[in-house]
């Protein structure tokens, strides 16, 4: 149950390290996938794996080799069967998430497979869904984005436009089928754009959203996309008018209100809108439901200048970042 933390993992390598494991297989949601990635990676050698936690370890480098993984994930989200770090954390006030990363953690073999999304209940969903749109989208915008990537994104993101809402929908029908199919496609090649170009100021604070409280990833993702989304064309139009960011902002405005003919700002000011139409026909959580209150934005502020952070389109200053959680409390 939730995100794995480091005791876990070191838990399971403690008691199968010499037991003669050949392989890890992974099936689930991104925490069993991100779980087993990192009891792959650290059955060999048996060392904890607070040895090379991203910043709150011990900083040992981690050369391999792994077991061979093999991922199946259940849900269509966080893309971890295509990405080379395991997310671990702890939560609570001195609470973290932070990665175990390197090239050899990637699965051997990702199983996507649809099927496997059937009873995936429907605000999974919707916070998944919307989580691998964002990655998507913010790969797209990212300040490391180049055409390779850019032609993956974008494919996804037509994916999403595709299928997104037939998949919440949900059922057996030939077009919940389809749009479950378009969403395990899409949150596959969101994986492998993160990994290559990074994210965005909405996965900068999903970090502190998430070890300070009990926020969910995609429910994280899900609930600030469209404030962030908004933020950003601000800044952009106030500060950056000629970031190329602001013209992929509107063909992903003009893909998903499917509107072609808007200019650039009237196609911006749609993404927008359809985001927070998203935000509310799906009913993503407000954060004050997992005790995020005003008082507590400073210190979320102040955590969200991670990796993440650092490829978002528009350097935001700290009020701007403040806004997008003030909107969603
Ligand atoms: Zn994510």
């Amino acid at each position: 149950m939730g995100e794995p933390s480091p005791q876990l993992v070191d838990e399971v390598v403690g008691r199968f390290f010499d037991q003669g494991i050949e392989v890890v297989v992974g099936i689930g949601g991104g925490s069993v996938l991100d779980a087993a990635k990192a009891i792959a990676g650290l059955l060999p050698h048996g060392n904890t794996v607070l040895d090379h936690l991203e910043d709150v370890g011990k900083g040992l480098p981690y050369s391999g080799p792994s077991l061979p993984f093999i991922a199946v994930p259940t849900t269509a989200g966080t893309g971890s069967e295509a990405t080379k770090n395991a997310v671990l954390s702890l939560h609570g006030s001195d609470g973290y998430k932070k990665s175990f990363r390197h090239d050899s953690l990637v699965a051997h073999t990702a199983i996507i497979d649809p099927l496997l999304l059937e009873g995936c209940p429907s605000e999974l969903i919707a916070a998944q869904g919307m989580d691998a749109f964002t990655q998507l989208l913010e790969s797209f915008v990212s300040l490391r984005a180049n055409p390779l990537t850019d032609a993956l994104a974008w494919s996804g993101l037509q994916a999403v436009s595709e299928g997104f809402l037939a998949a919440y929908a949900g059922g057996d029908g030939h077009e919940a089928r389809r749009g479950r199919a378009a969403m395990a496609y899409a949150a596959l090649l969101s994986g492998i754009t993160l990994a290559q170009v990074g994210l965005g100021s909405v996965h900068g604070l999903a970090q502190p959203l998430g070890s300070l409280f009990p926020v969910p990833h995609g429910a994280a993702c899900g609930t600030t996309v469209a404030a962030a989304t908004a933020v950003n064309i601000q800044a952009l139009r106030q500060r950056e008018a000629q970031n190329p960011a602001l013209n992929k902002y509107a063909q992903v405005g003009r893909l998903l209100s499917d509107r072609q003919g808007l200019d650039e700002a009237a196609a911006c000011d749609a993404l927008v809108e359809v985001l927070n139409r998203w935000t509310d026909s799906m009913q993503l959580p407000s954060l004050s439901r997992f005790g995020v209150a005003e008082k507590d934005i400073p210190a979320i502020v102040a955590a969200s200048r991670n990796n993440s952070m650092k490829t978002n389109p528009v350097q935001l200053s700290d009020e701007e970042v403040a806004a997008i959680v003030r909107q969603r409390l």
